[in-house]
């Protein structure tokens, strides 16, 4: 059998042609490193775009001989289109967006046409060597519709995402005119990766509400797939950089380099002179702290470097001429002869020359807007001598703030924060940097780049296994029954339990739990089924409610999912064993101040369960409590016999006897039921949990759209109606024809005298 594939995909190729000597050159950042340092056994190919023919092929053909084990992809793209794609709709369109400066986002519908077809021409070109269970790894905002093109061409491939920027709140993202069409593209991925846990809160937030798609930090059911969701900031080459500040060349620069500056305090700012990258905020917390603490200036001074990118752009060559200025007056303000405040590089350099500055500079200053995470902040921290480091200022915006807990951590909005902490950092004892500085070298030594990308790989193995199941069979339309297998089992078994759920399944989902009640058509037909099936009825509705519904049925009603059942028109007997007061008044108490501040939600006491409901209420606010209650309630009651979960508009806490899968089990363990065909229909989570019992010994059936381990799935509760009378029309054709008398009560099997339930 052949191995399967991994196949990488980015913009651009962790390999271009430098224009003056033609010669192939290796990309620099963190995620060529991150990925070409990942060891691969499997075959692994990396694709990106290419507008110029001739690169792509000296591209194609001389990487081999460069890097054996990779298959380097040009895919080519004309330059028009590329343009309109990477300049118009991601760097105009979702950069900004993403990184909260609305006001820098220019929407144009010809730039997102061509975005949608760079991403089908990536598709098209991934789909020409994927076969299924081979791994795509798609990386950034320049392919958020990727996922779902490929999983039309191929459902059974297992597709990562890694978002590399924040994701913004839900408020500024609903700002993108095609908002909806993104979140469609990106669900379709096995696992998406992120950098910081809010990007990741603020995904969830906007999928439920553009969506409707509910939620976990982990997961989202997402039609018949998981959607995992995960948190991996990624990191360098921890090793690498380490070994590279300690090299013969690095410490002979830096001792030219001292000797240079004679500075006693300098600090260091190496940022994209990006809007993003807040250096005008930079410069005005210097400016504040040279204005604040006079008798410093001449002592410290600031050297950035601001690296010139996208310098066509309008917006950009505004903020340059911004910082420019800024930089001219700051200097004109505090220089005096022989003392700059402000060194100002307009380049990039190399990555020795950088390491001799982060190994030379006394602190290093990030001020970042939005920052997805920022290598620089990490290259610095890991560069530093643990005998004589310097300290880090990092932004708090920047996803790098969230790893780096022994920087000083500043809102570069407030030019106060940032003097003061350039005050701190020159005042911080050696031994108090030390300690920071080791500490920082301890966390950032776990998140080496490829154990990042080989740890984010492992991950979407399992997420894409876990997601893999059997196909769920349709039972869409009446003439399709005919051909199915199900209704022979069903006709030719002897004995049949039908297990049926009762809200979603038997009756629609109602404003108000007390509007669902059962309809008499519906009754007449379950009386009527029950001539042929023993009926079992579970919910998570109390006894009274049930025993309301089916009065004159003689079916088994299952309560508050399984802790009380009732055979026939006998009394309700209780399965219930553990202590319930250890937790039900307390939770009772939690649930109703939640019910008082969210607006139309109440809570639901029965006596195993309570339920905290807010179907009505403001969708957003009552989402976000919900979680809030989850958490308050999982971690209030770990170790309680109860269990937490949050289910379609509800929360609901349950002993632990609350189980439909282990009362189903219960029943079926037992030995009138060896050889008893058994037909479940459910609509949500719960449901899910017979279904696992049931697995193969029976006939399982979701009513819905969503995630399941059932064999066969209704489209819609409606649904459910015209199947039941289906099989009771089969059932009575067939006793006619065959003369079969009925036993009027056949819930015989279901109370043999040997069952002590
Ligand atoms: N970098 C560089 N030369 C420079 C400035 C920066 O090679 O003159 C590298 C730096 O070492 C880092 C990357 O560029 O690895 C910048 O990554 P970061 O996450 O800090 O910012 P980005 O530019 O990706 O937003």
């Amino acid at each position: 059998m052949k191995k399967p594939k991994k196949i990488f995909i980015s913009n651009r190729l962790p390999f271009s042609i430098d224009l003056k000597t033609k010669s192939i050159k290796k990309g620099s950042g963190g995620l060529v490193s991150a990925l070409l340092g990942v060891n691969l056994e499997d075959p692994f190919f990396w694709m990106g775009f290419e507008t110029d023919i001739e690169s792509a092929k000296k591209i194609k053909n001389e990487t081999p001989n460069i890097i054996p084990h990779i298959r380097v992809n040009p895919v080519l793209v004309d330059k028009k289109t590329y343009d309109q794609y990477y300049d118009g709709f991601c760097n105009d369109v979702i950069w900004p967006l993403f990184h909260y400066e609305s006001q820098h986002a220019f929407f144009k519908r010809s730039d997102w046409q061509a975005y949608v077809a760079c991403n089908r021409i990536m598709a098209d070109e991934v789909l020409k060597i994927a076969e299924p269970q081979d791994t795509i790894w798609i990386h950034d905002f320049h392919f958020l519709l990727l996922p779902k093109m490929l999983r039309q061409g191929n459902s059974n491939l297992k597709i990562g995402l890694f978002l590399h920027t924040p994701f913004p709140s839900s408020e500024i993202f609903r700002q993108l005119p095609v908002r909806e069409q993104i979140l469609n593209g990106m669900i379709q991925s096995n696992l998406i990766g992120f950098h910081e846990h809010s990007y990741l809160r603020h995904f969830t937030v906007s999928l439920k509400a553009h969506l409707g798609i509910d939620s976990t930090f982990f997961k989202a059911e997402v039609g018949d797939h998981d959607l995992h969701l995960g948190v991996y900031p990624i990191s360098i080459d921890v090793e690498k950089w380490k070994n590279n500040s300690l090299s013969e060349n690095v410490l002979v620069k830096s001792q030219i380099l001292n000797e240079k500056i004679k500075i006693p305090f300098l600090i260091l700012g190496v940022d994209r002179l990006d809007y993003t990258k807040g250096l005008e905020l930079k410069l005005h917390g210097f400016r504040r702290f040279l204005q604040k603490y006079p008798d410093l200036r001449g002592r410290v001074s600031l050297l950035q470097i601001a690296v010139p990118t996208r310098t066509q752009v309008p917006s950009y060559i505004r903020l340059k001429k911004e910082v420019d200025e800024l930089v001219g007056m700051i200097n004109g303000e505090f220089a005096e002869p022989g003392y700059a405040p402000i060194h100002y590089i307009f380049n990039s350099l190399s990555e020795d020359e950088l390491l001799t500055l982060y190994k030379r500079a006394d602190c290093l200053l990030i001020t970042s807007k939005r920052d997805g995470m920022n290598l620089v902040a990490i290259e610095y921290a890991i560069s530093q001598d643990k005998s004589n480091p310097g300290v880090l200022i990092v932004s708090e915006f920047a996803g790098a703030a969230s790893l780096l807990g022994q920087a000083l951590i500043i809102n570069p909005w407030d030019e106060d924060s940032i003097a003061e902490a350039i005050k701190s950092a020159y005042d911080m004892p050696v031994f108090e940097k030390i300690k920071r500085v080791k500490s920082l070298h301890v966390v950032l030594s776990q998140y080496s780049a490829t154990q990042w990308a080989l740890g984010y790989l492992k991950d979407l193995e399992a997420a894409s296994s876990r997601t893999a199941k059997s196909p769920v069979v349709r039972l869409e339309a009446m003439n399709q029954y005919q051909s199915l297998d199900l209704f022979q089992k069903i006709m030719q078994a002897p004995k049949c339990l039908l297990v049926m759920d009762y809200d979603g399944t038997l009756v629609g989902i109602k404003s108000l739990p007390e509007f669902a009640i059962l309809p008499n058509n519906l009754r007449t037909l379950i009386y009527d089924l029950g001539n042929y099936f023993s009926i079992l009825i579970i919910s998570g509705r109390d006894k009274e409610f049930l025993d309301e519904q089916f009065e004159d049925c003689d079916v088994t009603l299952a309560a508050e999912h399984g802790a009380f059942y009732r055979t026939g028109y006998e009394p309700w007997k209780s399965r219930v064993s553990s202590d319930i007061q250890s937790w039900f008044s307390e939770v009772k108490k939690v649930m109703k101040a939640y019910s008082e501040t969210v607006p139309l939600s109440f809570v639901e006491c029965k006596e195993a369960s309570l339920v905290w409901h807010f179907r009505q209420s403001p969708t957003d606010f009552a989402s976000f409590r919900a979680k809030k209650l989850d958490e308050e309630l999982q971690v209030g009651l770990a170790n309680q016999p109860v269990s937490v979960t949050i289910g379609s508009k509800i929360v609901e806490a349950k002993a632990v006897e609350c189980h439909k899968g282990s009362f189903l089990k219960w029943i079926l363990e037992h030995e009138n039921f060896q050889d008893v065909l058994t037909i479940c229909l459910g609509d949500d989570r719960t449901d899910e949990d017979m279904f696992k019992v049931l697995d193969q010994r029976g006939v399982s059936i979701k009513v819905g759209p969503g995630v399941t381990s059932a064999q066969y799935r209704l489209a819609g509760q409606e649904d459910v109606i015209s199947f039941l009378k289906e099989v009771l029309n089969r059932k009575q054709a067939d006793s006619k024809q065959n003369k079969i008398i009925l036993h009027k009560k056949n819930q015989d099997f279901f109370k043999p005298q040997s069952i002590q339930f």
